[in-house]
């Protein structure tokens, strides 16, 4: 069986409005740089395209940039510009440096690429979103006209201000529909109209793309090439689904290994299911239903899950040693409890995996394994055999019970 967990992989806001476009979303043309030459070599071109003014935006996986600060001192992710010159100044100041926002946490981010695009005048900023709602299965469209703020802000305070429109996933969006949001967000004229389009261009992209999570914050009105208004994607965030991605190529190409978690992409390289949480005890299970329980059981007699790990119902001898690697990684971790239940999974395969891992990694903490199942007495054997000193328990509850004794919680 594949992996249950629900986990979005995020991409960046240049990719995302790449995907945007292809999909007929209006966003503002530019490029993204790695370099503040190249910064200045987009912004002249993006000048003489007729911009007034050139926004230069710090590409990382968070939001916050614009009222972000870097750890040089430097103030603001995201900075509009009058000349080539001063986005050749910005990109320097960003690119390289760390930036901290409210949702990165106080370690910040790595900037190493920045997003060079026209800055449009903006005359209002509103939100939209599309994203999966779990009660109903189906999708669902977040439109409010408080936009470019925290919507969670805005659902605490004026919940009223959020319209929801709930789509029939086989139909897709209809016509009508946008239109409902589109006035319910008070747009009038050309506005309108490119508000429709807009609107069922980016339920495209969320439905085409497998996404889970569609944002626009800001969907700005702004004034178009021939004076009327438009609106136009200010800002993008997509999370995708990664049960998903197997079926696009293209978006598996914009991984961002740098901006994920290292535990969990090393986890990813062997095929593990790998979780970071706080607690101090580790679990090593197969199969995420029983990862889930174990994660509750040590719960139960008083501490705390490290992770959720789950190696699979088939998982080799290196995948085991693989997971020992990365779970020791984690310096929270004060014991270990493996937890087998051999159903395809053959209890020898993991007890001789243990013991390589053990050895390999030559571990001090307390270790609590309880195995059942397919060839268990031979595991069992192999366990009592390797000379090390390791707790067995005879159920669950014992395993975990030991364990949370163990680490004297
Ligand atoms: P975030 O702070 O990470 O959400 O980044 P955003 O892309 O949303 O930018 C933050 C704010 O900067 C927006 O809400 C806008 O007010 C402003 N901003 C971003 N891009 C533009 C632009 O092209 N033109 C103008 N005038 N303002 C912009
Ligand atoms: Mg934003």
């Amino acid at each position: 069986m594949g992996p249950v967990f629900f986990s979005d992989m995020n991409i960046h806001e240049y990719q995302a409005k790449q995907l945007l476009a292809q999909y007929g979303v209006a966003v503002p043309p530019g490029d993204v740089c790695e370099t503040p030459e190249a910064a200045r070599a987009v912004a002249e071109k993006v000048f003489a395209g007729g911009a007034k003014l050139v926004v230069v935006k710090s590409q990382i996986h968070a939001g916050g940039r614009g009222k972000g600060t870097f750890k040089s001192g430097f103030q603001g992710g995201v900075k509009l510009c009058k000349s080539a010159d001063e986005v050749f100044e910005k990109a320097k100041a960003m690119l390289g440096q760390v930036l901290v926002t409210k949702q990165t946490g106080p370690d910040g981010r790595l900037v190493s690429k920045v997003l060079v695009a026209a800055a449009h005048d903006i005359k209002k900023e509103l939100y939209l979103a599309v994203l999966l709602d779990r009660s109903t299965s189906r999708p669902l469209i977040m439109a409010s006209t408080e936009g470019g703020v925290d919507i969670e802000e805005v659902a605490e305070k004026h919940p009223e201000k959020i319209v929801k429109e709930s789509i029939d996933p086989a139909v897709g969006m209809m016509p009508y529909q946008a239109r409902k949001i589109v006035s319910a967000l008070g747009l009038k004229g050309d506005a309108f109209n490119s508000g429709v389009k807009l609107l069922l261009g980016v339920y495209k992209t969320w439905w085409e793309c497998d996404a889970a999570m569609v944002e626009i914050n800001p969907l700005c009105i702004v004034t178009g090439a021939e004076g009327k208004d438009e609106l136009c994607a200010v800002d993008a965030k997509i999370g995708l689904d990664d049960n998903a991605l197997y079926r696009h190529k293209n978006i598996q190409a914009m991984r961002d290994l740098a901006e994920e978690a290292p535990l969990e992409t090393e986890a990813s390289k062997f095929n593990l299911n790998y979780i970071k949480l706080d607690g101090s005890i580790a679990c090593l299970v197969n199969g995420a239903g029983l990862a889930m329980a174990t994660m509750d059981i040590i719960q139960h007699f008083g501490a705390s899950p490290a992770n959720f790990l789950d190696v699979g119902g088939g998982a080799s001898k290196e995948q085991v040693t693989a997971a020992f690697k990365i779970i020791l990684q984690d310096p929270n971790v004060k014991g270990i409890l493996v937890n087998i239940f051999g159903g395809i999974m053959d209890c020898n395969v993991i007890a001789t995996g243990i013991v390589a891992a053990v050895k390999e990694t030559g571990l001090k903490l307390p270790l609590v394994v309880r195995l059942e199942g397919n060839n268990v007495v031979a595991g069992k054997k192999t366990l009592a055999e390797s000379g090390l000193t390791l707790i067995t328990g005879d159920s669950m509850a014992d395993a975990a019970q030991k364990v949370v004794q163990a680490v004297g919680k």
